[in-house]
């Protein structure tokens, strides 16, 4: 996991003070520049490194700044058009997991007024697992990357195909290697399309 800003933003990923899950928000207003962060998000920064993402370099600084991957933007992008234009509040289902532990969250995008909008996410559930270096912000990376779905952390292997991590581990033979592949995030298909549906059912 590369520690860019957009591991924080666009993947919701966060912990509590106590290492569990609480409940981050952040506000964008109608050009899409952050304009709230809470201490979730803070706290969350500051536990993986993130130490300079504090509010007087975050707040102001436009959202896409921190997302990439041009399929998670365009979809991000629909996403906030329909909320904004419907002014209705749309909730999705995503996974963020650490290395320990698969955990299950909500996501609400509020519309607010004048076009700002806030995200804010919710916990659902987590489960142990045993630990996936793939996931481990401290192993050392190299080439080639791999892409994983920022919805639901399956990454998406050579051929094209998605699967969970473990199953990825084990088809690029991954474990026990010297070093793991850098990180980029995208959406799988199975995930843009629950997420179309989603928008389409608003239109
Ligand atoms: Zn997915």
């Amino acid at each position: 996991m590369t520690h860019t800003p957009a591991t924080y933003v666009g993947r919701h990923q966060y912990l509590g003070a106590s290492g569990s899950p609480c409940q981050i928000q952040y506000t964008i207003d109608s050009a899409d520049h952050i304009r709230f962060i809470n201490e979730a998000w803070l706290q969350f920064a500051c536990q993986n490194d993130g130490a300079h993402l504090n509010r007087a370099f975050v707040i102001g600084k436009s959202l896409w700044d921190f997302i990439d991957g041009e399929d998670l933007r365009h979809l991000y992008a629909q996403i906030f058009k329909m909320v904004r234009t419907k002014h209705h509040t749309m909730v999705f289902r995503f996974r963020c997991d650490s290395p320990v532990c698969r955990r299950y969250f909500l996501m609400t995008l509020s519309p607010l007024l004048e076009g700002s909008l806030m995200l804010s996410t919710h916990p659902i559930r987590e489960e142990l697992r045993e630990p996936v270096a793939l996931l481990d912000p401290d192993v050392q990376r190299g080439e080639p990357l791999l892409r994983m779905c920022s919805w639901c952390i399956k990454a998406c292997l050579p051929t094209e195909e998605w699967v969970e991590l473990e199953e990825a581990i084990k088809r690029m033979d991954l474990l026990g290697g010297a070093e793991m592949p850098r990180l980029t995030h995208g959406i799988c298909q199975e995930c843009e399309r629950t997420i179309n549906l989603e928008l389409k059912s608003l239109v």
